[in-house]
């Protein structure tokens, strides 16, 4: 496969973000600079904006929420959506490259995500013209007639991480455009090209102005004030549990909805009697995908004591044979962390789970030689000899490390499972059906995964148990997040 030259060349010169259908820059006029985390190098700058910019995006999404684009038809939605989806297929490599070089994701990987993002673009197409209440008969005395409405909930703000800026935009948007409401998406500071990307191709599908608004900015200065706006009706949030926590906080002075896709610290189990030769790739890759900057890392790997030893040594086996380097390269497995922060903090926990006694396997170690001095690369890691109550057992780490535990049985590791103030997804490997059920129904998780992982699907709903937050993404309760619900009663006699 060729990669595309992309429409922006990515060689460090300025972008504009897109308010109101117009490309601006900021109201100071400051910007920052983004880099490509396999090379250190400036892609781009980008507008710093502050509260007034977003003033002005609150502004142009509420004016194009009570203009014309309220009175598009569930069918005009629909077909805006197709041509979206019909865009993003023919300019797929071009938004790979872009995710690639703005926050290091393997663009083999990147590519393979095609059918799930264009999956969800056809999927919110579809949901709207399925949209509808319902007519509910009632107790009351006379002759009353009642039913629901669904109704958009109004100006959406979308505030996502870095680490999927394309399916993380599409889930944010997706569902706005099929329900009626409009966007102000404010993308992390670490990777706001591929957002302003899907902006311009959104504007050239013919997405009324106002509708979808990329305001790029920090958290503080452009995140907070988007939060706390009182002239946004929702807030749609991807990131750390202690962001969500914040924005529900900001939601306060309007209580505005929140819906909440939060950190994890997610279980992996591997029963004595999985198949190892789909449980070794599968469960490493649970963790090392993406480096690790996965909100559904299964980065707690529980395996029955019977097959620990030989299943930690093919995991570490597996691990050093990842392909390690610039994600551009089609043959590259494990890409860049998105940052030297996010390096030094992964260095941080290498360093705490050797103190705390754990036994290093595989990995362990920033790469630095030849290329990979300019980036930021950690080896793909596995520690075994974990105890529930290390810190590398515990905190999100968000980098490309596994905590290898063994386990007597059932009762005892679904416990030990449940065991987290999260609860976003869990890995079972097992080939016995009673157990897949049993453990199925007992894990306190948004989402089970048996014999797979990362199974993501437009129609499944995704989301949160506990503190990896509140609200799904995905299927017919993904578009319930942006509906206000009306109940409607008529006398008629
Ligand atoms: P983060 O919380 O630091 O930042 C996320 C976004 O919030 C960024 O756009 C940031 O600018 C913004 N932000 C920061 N402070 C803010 C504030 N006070 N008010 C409003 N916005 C603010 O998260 P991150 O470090 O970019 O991403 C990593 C985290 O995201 C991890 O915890 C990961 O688990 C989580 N995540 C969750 C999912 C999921 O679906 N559950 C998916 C991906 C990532």
């Amino acid at each position: 496969m060729t990669i595309a030259k992309p429409r922006h060349l990515l060689d460090g010169s300025h972008r504009r973000m897109f308010i109101g259908g117009a490309w601006v820059d900021a109201a100071s006029g400051e910007t920052f600079e983004t880099r490509n985390p396999a090379t250190g190098e400036v892609i781009a700058t980008v507008p710093r904006a502050s509260k007034k910019d977003i003033e002005r995006a609150v502004a142009a999404a509420r004016n194009a929420f009570d203009g014309p684009w309220s009175r598009f038809k569930p069918h005009e939605r629909q077909k805006l959506l197709l041509k979206i989806a019909d865009l993003f297929e023919r300019h797929w490599e071009e938004i790979c490259v872009s995710d690639t070089t703005d926050m290091g994701l393997p663009i083999a990987r990147a590519r393979g995500n095609a059918n799930r993002v264009l999956g969800m673009l056809r999927y919110y197409a579809g949901m709207a013209t399925a949209l509808h209440g319902q007519t509910i008969d009632n107790s009351l005395a006379g002759d009353i007639v009642s039913y629901t409405r669904k109704e958009a909930i109004g100006v959406v703000g979308a505030i996502i991480p870095w680490n999927a800026p394309t399916a993380a935009s599409v889930w944010k948007i997706g569902p706005a455009l099929a329900t009626g409401c409009t966007v102000v998406l404010k993308p992390s500071e670490e990777a706001p090209l591929t957002p302003l990307l899907i902006a311009e191709l959104m504007a050239e599908a013919g997405v009324p102005d106002g509708v979808v608004n990329v305001v790029t900015g920090t958290g503080a200065e452009a995140g907070a004030p988007l939060a706390e706006h009182t002239g946004v009706d929702k807030i749609v949030f991807t990131g750390s549990t202690a962001t969500g926590q914040s924005i529900v906080r900001a939601s306060a002075g309007n209580l505005k909805r929140v819906s909440l896709e939060l950190g994890g610290k997610s279980p992996v189990i591997v029963c004595a009697d999985a198949d190892l030769e789909r449980a070794v790739p599968v469960a490493a890759m649970s963790v090392f995908a993406n480096s690790g900057q996965v909100c559904i890392a299964g980065s707690r790997l529980f395996v029955a004591r019977s097959i620990h030893d030989e299943f930690v040594a093919r995991l570490a086996a597996y691990a050093a044979g990842l392909r390690i380097g610039n994600g551009i390269d089609p043959e590259t497995e494990i890409g860049p962390l998105i940052s030297p922060r996010q390096l030094q903090r992964v260095e941080g926990y290498l360093r705490a789970g050797s103190e705390e006694g754990a036994r290093l396997v595989a990995g362990g170690t920033r790469l630095s030689q030849g290329a990979l001095a300019a980036g930021n690369f950690i080896a793909p890691t596995v520690f075994a000899g974990v105890s529930d109550t290390m810190r590398i057992a515990r905190e999100e780490i968000f980098g490309p490390v596994i905590s290898a535990l063994p386990f007597d049985t059932l009762d005892e590791v679904v416990r030990r499972a449940n065991d987290t103030p999260y609860g976003l997804a869990a890995g079972v490997f097992t080939r016995d059906l009673a157990t897949a059920h049993q453990l199925s129904r007992r894990l306190q998780a948004g989402s089970v995964w048996v014999n797979t992982y990362h199974a993501i699907d437009p129609a499944v709903p995704f989301g949160g148990y506990k503190m990896s937050g509140y609200g799904r993404e995905g299927g017919s309760e993904h578009l319930d997040e942006y509906l206000n619900t009306k109940g409607v009663f008529i006398r008629i006699d």
